[in-house]
């Protein structure tokens, strides 16, 4: 089979990571007989520098050709003047508004042999491995008013959270999904003893739930939950909330795995295993790292968060679930067996280059039974 993906690599270590991505997929097509056939588009800081605006509506309209987006990450010290109107963020907001990506996944992953890299305790990290589903086109960031003005001298801001109930719905179906294909068990997050929108979330989570019968749904105050993830994160397996909280938690989950380096994320446009929201609009892959501009350059970017970022699309946007689970086996035998690029590895030890990492995990692919 043949499939089609736009690959946006956008600036720092953007590029080196998703080169790595995609000499993996070059290791599938070898061992599965599958073509890839790649339509590169510019984001970020390189797009502006050449075309003056942080994505193109040509770049747009490619995205929305091909089966899949793989996306590296975007910005960097050069386009980071406050005062600019056009930032390189801009980029990955546009594309998430037209390709409809509601619902954002983040897989949070301790790794046993990586336990000491990270900042908890070890016993609070065993069997730890859950998913964040996060609301990712509405809420506080899109909602109208959002301004700031002067009252009599005062300056005053406004931002507006405000969701109708076909947005909450379609995501926490993307929960109870996942939810039913794991440990049948679904927390979901608001704060619905101060907010209404949290108590429309709450309901439309009950109504839902009625069709899921197998799933258990547990809903949880979403300050509640910030704690539970750092005491006790073993208790969650998906955890579905809306925009904002998810966009917090997330990145509070990401610190338990010990490096932004190991951790992928998937944005989709549709429910994964339901004929209901289907959309024909592609999903985006991305690491949850930035463009590190610290370690750009010098070849020391751990590339594992693209490459399982891969396996995502594989998984989600071609069902080609062996093939994800064949890349995912083997970083999880690379890294317990001591594979370490620099940001995993101990002062002492040594450590692979962002491309010997890529090379390991493919004589790996293509070596594993
Ligand atoms: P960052 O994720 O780029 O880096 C944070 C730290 O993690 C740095 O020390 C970096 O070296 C390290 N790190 C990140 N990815 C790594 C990898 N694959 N391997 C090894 N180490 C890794 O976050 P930041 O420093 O806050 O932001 C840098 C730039 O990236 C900013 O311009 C920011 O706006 C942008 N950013 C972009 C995205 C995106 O494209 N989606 C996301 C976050 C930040």
């Amino acid at each position: 089979m043949k499939y089609k993906i736009a690959v946006l690599s956008g600036d720092g270590i953007g590029p080196e990571v998703t080169k790595e991505s995609e000499k993996i997929l070059g290791s599938i097509s070898e061992k599965f007989g599958h073509q890839f056939e790649y339509d590169y588009q510019e984001v970020g800081g390189v797009s502006i520098d050449k075309n003056g605006v942080a994505i193109t509506e040509e770049a747009l309209g490619s995205c929305l050709e091909n089966q899949a987006v793989l996306f590296g990450s975007v910005g960097g010290p050069k386009w980071d003047d406050p005062n600019s109107e056009i930032r390189p963020e801009d980029g990955i907001l546009k594309l998430r508004k037209q390709l409809d990506l509601f619902a954002n996944i983040r897989p949070a992953k301790v790794y046993k042999s990586l336990i000491d890299s990270s900042p908890l305790k070890r016993e609070i990290l065993e069997d730890v491995d859950f998913i964040i589903i996060r609301e990712l086109t509405s809420g506080l960031y899109f909602g109208e008013p959002k301004k700031r003005w002067k009252d009599n001298g005062k300056r005053i801001a406004v931002d507006t959270l405000k969701y109708d109930e076909d947005e909450i719905r379609r995501v926490v179906k993307v929960g109870f999904e996942m939810a039913k294909k794991r440990k049948k068990v679904l927390h979901s997050l608001d704060k619905m003893n101060v907010m209404a929108t949290s108590r429309l979330w709450r309901e439309i989570a009950e109504e839902v739930s009625s069709e899921y019968p197998e799933v258990e749904l547990i809903h949880m105050l979403a300050d509640n939950a910030a704690m539970q993830i750092i005491t006790s994160p073993s208790i969650f397996d998906v955890i579905v909330t809306e925009n904002t909280f998810g966009d917090i938690l997330s990145d509070e989950a990401a610190v338990i795995g010990g490096s932004m380096g190991m951790l992928p994320s998937a944005s989709l446009s549709s429910i994964p295993g339901s004929n209901e929201n289907n959309s024909s609009k592609p999903a985006l892959y991305e690491p949850i790292h930035g463009s590190a501009p610290d370690i750009s350059g010098k070849g020391l970017a751990n590339p594992v968060a693209s490459v399982l970022s891969t396996a995502m699309m594989l998984r989600w946007s071609f069902g080609l679930d062996e093939e994800a689970s064949c890349i995912e086996s083997a970083i999880d035998e690379l890294i317990e067996s001591g594979a370490r690029t620099k940001d995993i590895s101990l002062a002492s030890e040594e450590f692979l280059s962002t491309q010997e990492m890529g090379d390991k995990i493919v004589s790996k692919i293509l070596n594993n039974e």
